[in-house]
């Protein structure tokens, strides 16, 4: 008998493809203010305590293989640099995964 083994990564991408819900919508709008209040409020031009960028990729691709202590805990919801660029690379994300050609 073949047995084949699915790592983490593996399961994690089947999981992924599971159609969107409507909660979602609700989610997305609380998290726009929330963003909107992060780089209103929250400027860090010197990237004081920014985690690197990669563990901000993987906060993007893989949320559960990055702890707290990477994040340098609660340090995104303090700093606008660090939300633009998970905006940016969650829009990047969102249009390879929709396989939008955009501009
Ligand atoms: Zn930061």
């Amino acid at each position: 008998m073949i047995y084949v083994t699915v790592d983490s990564i593996g399961k994690e991408s089947v999981t992924k493809h599971q159609p969107f819900l409507n909660d979602d919508q609700n989610d997305t709008l609380l998290f726009e203010k929330l963003r909107e209040h992060i780089l209103t409020h929250y400027p860090n031009p010197e990237h004081i305590g920014c985690p690197a960028p990669e563990i901000l990729k993987k906060l993007i691709d893989t949320p559960r293989a990055v702890g707290l202590s990477d994040l340098n805990d609660l340090h995104i919801f303090k700093c606008a640099e660090c939300t633009r660029a998970l905006m940016e690379l969650r829009k990047q994300r969102e249009q390879v995964e929709q396989n939008a050609p955009e501009v």
